[in-house]
């Protein structure tokens, strides 16, 4: 910061266009009082609670106004360029600097003590007019732009609420689904362990209620697996390997067709030739193929088959296509269908198909996390196809 570069003939034009009413004598003793300045950008000419009492008339280059709000944090109220003046608010008012002064660029700032200028205005009242209609000027700036703030920040803490809101009722649905979903299987378990116990159950009606338990056994693992998995949903990379296609489908299979008691559901499985293997996350793509088999068997009521196709996309990937011939969706659920916990059944009514609402967030997560996507194209009534397509090798 400079103080002693020289006045010019441009800085009494300055003071003439910036202060038009005063006398050219008055003028001049301003030009007397005055003592020119230069700043860098980027510097605070002065700060908000500063004392200070001179006014600065902008010759050339640009400053930012800016107020602190209670959170510290800064409001920008305005940007003032040449033949602007600032800084006359605190010898008016006889207290402290209002707000920040930070130049943008390099600035050229003519300095006027607060004596030497009031000597002046005190015989111009049209001068102090001037300086009245400025301060009020700053004023309102300031307020529209604390307004302004107030009013953004309302709307964001509205959206956070929204979200909220939300959340909360998310979190309901959980715990209404989860409960029933576990009390189902516990009440059966209960039941079977009760007659067991009663020595009430021998030979095949013995076989079939450890069966069942089992069974109930093996949902309720399979939910609280879901549940870990979807709150440990995180990208890692580490356990991608080379995996062989059929491999994955065959396991996804198996346990998708144990768990839904889909044994005897006809299922075939189509897979290219040409389908090469892929660097994948052999556990992760598991569990999202199964997650696609089960509801395709819990979504077939009437036990339609169901196909398995794998073949090479574009040749840039692999697809997995998984199509029955099920209830379908309607077009305005498959927008949501991979939500977590979304599910068309609504809670409180008859449940047809049982489930978290889980499964298609699951495998959607695990897709991604190949940089792969998932599609499905559905008709109600008809049935669903769910493709998911893997790049052939991710870097
Ligand atoms: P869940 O099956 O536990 O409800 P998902 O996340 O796997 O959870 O699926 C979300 C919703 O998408 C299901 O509730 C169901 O309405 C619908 N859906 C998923 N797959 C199918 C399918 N193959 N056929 C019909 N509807 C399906």
């Amino acid at each position: 910061m400079t103080t002693n570069a020289l006045l010019t003939n441009g800085t009494i034009q300055l003071l003439h266009t910036a202060f038009p009413d005063l006398s050219r004598n008055d003028i001049e003793s301003l030009v007397q009082a005055a003592r020119v300045r230069t700043f860098p950008a980027g510097f605070d000419i002065f700060q908000e609670g500063d004392k200070g009492d001179s006014l600065f008339l902008l010759e050339e280059g640009q400053v930012d106004i800016v107020v602190h709000a209670d959170d510290n944090q800064e409001i920008l109220v305005d940007t003032l360029g040449p033949t602007r003046y600032f800084g006359e608010m605190a010898f008016l008012g006889e207290t402290s600097r209002m707000a920040t002064i930070r130049t943008q660029t390099e600035c050229r700032i003519i300095e006027i003590g607060e004596a030497d200028f009031m000597a002046i205005a005190r015989t111009n009242p049209s001068l102090l007019r001037t300086l009245m209609r400025q301060i009020i000027g700053h004023i309102r700036r300031t307020d529209r732009a604390v307004i302004n703030e107030l009013n953004n920040k309302n709307d964001a803490l509205q959206a956070a609420y929204a979200d909220l809101e939300a959340q909360e009722a998310l979190r309901s649905q959980v715990i209404v689904t989860l409960s029933h979903e576990l009390r189902t299987p516990l009440t059966s378990i209960r039941g079977y362990l009760g007659l067991i116990n009663q020595g009430a159950m021998s030979g095949n009606s013995l076989k079939m209620a450890l069966d069942s338990i089992t069974r109930n056994v093996e949902k309720i693992i399979g939910h609280t697996n879901d549940l870990l998995l979807l709150y440990e949903m995180h990208p890692k990379s580490s356990d991608f390997e080379y995996v062989n296609v059929p491999d994955i489908l065959i396991e996804a299979l198996n346990t998708a067709r144990a768990t839904m008691e889909a044994e005897t559901t006809r299922v075939t499985m189509d897979i290219a030739p040409d389908v090469p293997e892929i660097f994948a996350d052999r556990r992760g793509l598991v569990l999202a193929t199964r997650a696609l088999l089960e509801n395709a068997f819990k979504y077939s009521p009437d036990k339609t088959p169901v196909a398995i196709r794998a073949y090479r996309e574009n040749g840039m990937g692999v697809a997995i296509a998984i199509e029955d011939q099920g209830i379908g969706i309607a077009e305005a659920d498959v927008e949501r269908i991979f939500d977590p916990f979304y599910r068309m059944e609504k809670e409180g009514a008859a449940q047809l198909f049982p489930g978290l609402g889980v499964g298609l967030t699951i495998a959607k997560f695990v897709v991604e996390r190949h940089h792969g996507r998932i599609t499905v194209s559905s008709t109600p009534g008809v049935g669903s196809t769910f493709t998911i397509i893997l790049p052939h090798r991710v870097a």
